[in-house]
């Protein structure tokens, strides 16, 4: 898979948050880059923004679907609790799928799965490898990631740091907005993992609980499986 390059050593490059912060400071000219990709890569929505809902964006590779094992059907290798979890987030967040593979991989997937006809939610967008952008980090060289503000330009009225989150299972495609990512353990070895993987049902809880939050950016992803509603009540006393 060409738009997968490096992935493999993926386990090993985490990046801790302060050095990400550190990447898009030290690289602002980066900025320049960035702008260019804003403008040049034009998202196409395949239903509306919604008013007053937040932004869920998701990788695919080992966070949705296991493209590493082979089966007869794709649907065996589709993370468990895939379409409840999507319903579910559906209610409080619009949903957008961004891939480091084509945009006809990314399509054709999601259609293998039945995410692009499912009745219950719509997604709002596909974004592919085209959208992401290369950084160079003085120790661990270059690695692509998906610029957030990509898609928060072009619609500001809609998204912003504040109502966003992004699910991978690598952290350097957060490089440039940490604090906006969630680290999602990677879905692997399909066939014997997907009788014990509840992870998208676990997330479900939590994504419908911070959803409550006016402003999602101070919050510490990291810490999300031990985030309970108290900490919702608490935040929403003081606002
Ligand atoms: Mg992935």
């Amino acid at each position: 898979m060409a738009g997968e390059a490096g992935e493999g050593s993926g386990s090993s490059f985490g990046i801790a948050q302060d050095e990400a912060v550190a990447i898009k400071d030290k690289y602002a000219n980066k900025q320049k880059l960035m702008r260019r990709r804003v403008d040049q890569y034009k998202i196409e929505l395949r239903n509306p923004c919604r008013q007053g809902k937040k932004l869920l964006v998701l990788d695919i590779d080992y966070t949705l679907f296991d493209h590493r094992s082979t089966a007869e059907n794709p649907l065996q290798l589709m993370r468990p609790f895939l379409h409840e979890f999507l319903t579910a987030a559906y209610a409080e967040y619009d949903i957008m799928i961004w891939s480091a593979n084509s945009m006809k991989w990314v399509e054709l997937k999601m259609g293998q799965l039945g995410v692009l006809s499912n009745p219950n939610y719509k997604i709002t967008a596909l974004l592919d490898y085209l959208a992401m952008i290369t950084v160079q980090f003085d120790s661990r060289g270059i690695f692509d990631c998906k610029p957030l503000c990509l898609i928060w330009t072009q619609f500001p009225e809609f998204y912003s740091s504040k109502n966003t989150i992004m699910f991978d299972d690598l952290r350097r495609n957060f490089a440039m907005n940490p604090q906006n990512g969630l680290i999602i353990k990677p879905f692997k070895k399909a066939h014997s993992s997907r009788d014990s993987d509840h992870e998208l049902l676990k997330l479900t809880t939590y994504l419908l609980a911070i959803a409550e939050l006016d402003d999602l950016s101070n919050l510490d992803h990291n810490n999300w499986q031990s985030f309970s509603q108290d900490n919702v009540k608490g935040r929403r006393r003081h606002q």
